[in-house]
């Protein structure tokens, strides 16, 4: 096991990491990911769109981030030593229908999150941002350089809160690393946690449902779009490898590092119908499709440029293969479709 690389705040000597949104998809791996390295733990989850029973490890808090005073709670009776932010809402399609509920959830309480970390001295903050900050992508793989143009309100407030961070950074007192999400896919390699929305909207865990029977078909959004087979073309990264990178980047908040904005995905792009081709193999069922139009919003391309995480965290993924990816989803889908 992994020791933590400082020790802060905490009676016992070992940090206390507050993990906001701990309830949700990459939060619960990620809370998982923290204890098994030897971290404290503590989650705090208003369970709007995370389960409770997602929660393995550490300490649970139901709570909101709208409210100060629970945050000043939370803050004063622990000693904290960073703050990862996974609490947000990140649908796009939704985002265009509910504008100012996004920018509540993800800016303003957001901003409720700073300011208490500023009232009780925290200064280390690691952002869960997204490919959605760029828009249209203008090259590709999309480096850091690329400029950020979002094109629906999930991904301005995701860009919102990047700004908002960079000047906290300038203005002293907060550090911080922001990590863009490109398609975070897969399961838990030990099976125990697994991508889980209410409603489900996400390409893969979609197209297992399909193959497990749960669903009678996958839609196809788009086979007009310019690339070989027409389909969008996407960067998929394993939830475990991006619990890595966030693991990386609080070893290096803690041991005093700069902040950082990075870029995460695996560098390679897979096709809609290539995804679906996978999950026919990894599953061994049929998975019928239905061609359907464009989904608003969605670019045809959208692939990272990953260097620089390798650069300045020494990140490598270990598991970019498409195969392991939906492996792994496919085993998560089957024990819940056997067991809800
Ligand atoms: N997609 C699709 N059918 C679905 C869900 C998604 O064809 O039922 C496509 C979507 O248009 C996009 C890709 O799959 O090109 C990945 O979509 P997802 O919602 O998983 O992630 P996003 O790229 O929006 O973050």
């Amino acid at each position: 096991m992994m020791q933590p690389a400082c020790a802060t705040g905490h009676d016992s000597g070992i940090p206390t990491i507050l993990v906001a949104g701990g309830a949700g998809y990459i939060g619960s791996h990620m809370v998982k990911r923290l204890a098994l390295s030897g971290y404290q733990v503590l989650v705090v989850d208003n369970l709007s769109t995370g389960f409770r029973d997602a929660v393995r490890h550490g300490q649970f808090v139901e709570g909101d981030l709208a409210d100060a005073g629970f945050l000043d709670r939370i803050f004063v009776e622990r000693g904290i030593s960073a703050v990862l932010h996974f609490a947000a809402l990140s649908q796009v399609g939704e985002s265009v229908l509910v504008p100012v509920r996004y920018y509540r959830n993800n800016v303003a309480n957001t901003l409720n999150l700073l300011d208490a970390m500023q009232r009780h001295g925290v200064q280390n903050f690691i952002f869960s941002s997204t490919a959605a900050i760029f828009g249209e992508p203008g090259y590709t793989p999309i480096d850091e350089r690329h400029p950020m143009q979002p094109i629906s309100p999930y991904g301005r407030s995701k860009k919102m809160v990047e700004e908002i961070l960079a000047d906290g950074d300038r203005a002293g007192g907060l550090r911080y690393v922001s990590l863009r999400y490109f398609n975070a896919a897969g399961a838990d390699p030990d099976g125990e946690l697994g991508e889980r929305h209410d409603p489900e909207s996400h390409l893969i865990p979609l197209v297992l449902q399909a193959a497990s029977g749960r669903r009678s078909h996958i839609a196809i959004f788009g086979s007009d779009y310019p690339t070989p087979d027409g389909t969008c073309i996407r960067d998929y990264i394993h939830v475990h490898d991006l619990c890595t990178a966030h693991l990386l980047a609080l070893e290096h908040l803690l041991a005093g590092g700069a902040s950082l904005a990075l870029n995460l995905g695996n560098g390679q792009g897979f096709s809609v119908r290539e995804v679906i081709d996978t999950a026919r193999r990894v599953s061994g069922r049929e998975i019928p499709v239905q061609v359907h139009d464009r989904r608003p919003g969605d670019p045809a391309i959208l692939v990272a440029d990953s260097r620089n995480a390798s650069v300045k965290l020494g990140w490598t993924p270990l598991y970019p293969d498409l195969e392991t990816i939906v492996g792994d989803a496919w085993s998560w889908e089957q024990r819940k479709s056997r067991s809800w």
